[in-house]
């Protein structure tokens, strides 16, 4: 039997195909350009001689109810399934899960109604996960589908961490808070974490910092999440690769005011043109850090300002878990980018966090220790997994044996 996961978003449908009872990947693949005037499919998995292979087809795709017929021809087509039968369960990633939802839920119809409600808080996303919870209900109803949600981990934070100082009404009347996302990363590298130093994590205050694309932090005490960085949205907090992330929000104002920008262009403004795009023209950290090595000073102050305000955060979580046993980078920055770790902790020394150079320069697709032997905090680099995370959300909430599989 296997675990299909998939992650909709707003223009691409990605997926990945597990076996049971292990959970290894039979496949995993691509959806993109949806609703777009090009679009692209394709699908990864080892032949039966266990040689990597790719499929790949270009070519218009109207809808996603277009993309998971692909998908689903893909699956065949490279021999991962035959069947529909031969799928457990399926786990969606469904981003905003608003208050409603700590956990992942086994979907139905009362699941999906109050999904759809809380589309105003995610336009883009949350309707993208819908139609392909939908489409799989038209398609297989007696297959158990799986809701796992970005803002699940995020829902232990106290009050006081999650209220904005605004009036109270709006978070009564129109549900305006801090929710944070990447859940299902942060939870996943923490309990990973836990494990590799070999102890409880009941015992353990832990910072994750989730950098890719999209980047956020977390302060998390004994395995629940008690703050992080991004807020209603995704804009709030560390820099990113086209979005902002903190800043006074005033400034909107004042470009409306002096340069007649309407909320359209605003919206564009924050969450596609700011970050490190808006600083130095380019979102992928690899070419940032190879200009700025080459002494190009926009892309030093991109990188600058990124591990400055990672640095803040660090400190700020620090102060409000009072004390830190292991700070952990994830994502493809912090996964790949000993640059970003070694900036980022620099001067943090004071603090008894100390980086081993050596350590940290060392590249292993495995998580790694790279903190020094005298300083009073670990550091690791955890590769994220959140498919596989989802997938075995998805094993449990549906209730199935993994031995007998
Ligand atoms: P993600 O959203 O987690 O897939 O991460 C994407 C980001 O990881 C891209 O913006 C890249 O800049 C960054 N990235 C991937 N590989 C490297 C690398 N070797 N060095 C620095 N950044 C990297």
């Amino acid at each position: 039997m296997k675990i299909l996961v998939l992650n909709s978003g707003s223009s691409s449908l990605k997926f990945q195909l597990f076996l049971l009872p292990g959970l290894s990947v039979a496949a995993s693949g691509l959806v993109e350009g949806i609703g777009e005037a090009t679009g692209a499919a394709r699908i990864n998995f080892a032949d039966e001689s266990g040689r990597e292979k790719t499929l790949e087809y270009q070519q218009p795709v109207s809808d996603h109810r277009q993309a998971i017929r692909l998908m689903g021809e893909l699956l065949k087509e490279s021999g991962s399934f035959s069947d529909i039968s031969e799928i457990a369960g399926i786990g969606h990633r469904v981003v905003h899960g608003g208050e409603k939802f700590h956990e992942p839920v086994l979907i139905d119809h009362t699941v999906i109604e109050t999904i759809e409600r809380l589309v105003p808080l995610a336009p883009l996303h949350n309707p993208a996960n819908l139609t392909g919870i939908r489409v799989i209900m038209e398609h297989a109803p007696d297959i158990p589908q799986v809701a796992v949600f970005d803002t699940a981990f995020h829902q232990t934070m106290p009050e006081h961490a999650f209220m904005y100082a605004l009036p109270y009404e709006i978070y009564n009347k129109l549900h305006v808070r801090r929710y944070g996302f990447h859940g299902t990363s942060h939870g996943f590298v923490a309990r990973r974490a836990a494990d590799y130093l070999g102890r409880p994590i009941e015992e353990l205050n832990i910072i994750t910092l989730h950098l890719g694309n999209g980047a956020s932090a977390a302060a998390i005490r004994g395995g629940r999440c008690i703050d992080t960085s991004m807020g209603m949205t995704p804009l709030e907090g560390l820099v990113m690769g086209t979005r902002s992330g903190d800043f006074d929000a005033a400034i909107l104002f004042y470009l409306a005011r002096e340069a007649g920008m309407d909320i359209d262009a605003l919206d564009r403004m924050v969450n596609r043109q700011s970050g490190l795009k808006g600083i130095c023209g380019e979102n992928d950290m690899r070419t940032i850090t190879e200009a700025a090595e080459k002494g190009d000073d926009r892309a030093r102050l991109a990188l600058d300002i990124f591990c400055y305000r990672l640095k803040k955060y660090i400190g700020s979580y620090m102060a409000a878990l009072g004390g830190v046993d292991c700070i952990v980078f994830t994502g493809g920055i912090g996964e790949n980018s000993a640059v970003v770790r070694m900036k980022a902790c620099s001067g943090l020394e004071a603090m008894g966090i100390t980086i081993d150079h050596e350590r940290n320069m060392g590249c292993r697709k495995d998580i790694m220790a790279i903190h020094s032997d005298d300083s009073s905090c670990a550091i690791l680099v955890v590769p994220t997994d959140e498919e596989l995370e989802i997938a075995r959300q998805t094993v449990k909430v549906c209730g199935i044996r993994r031995e007998n599989s």
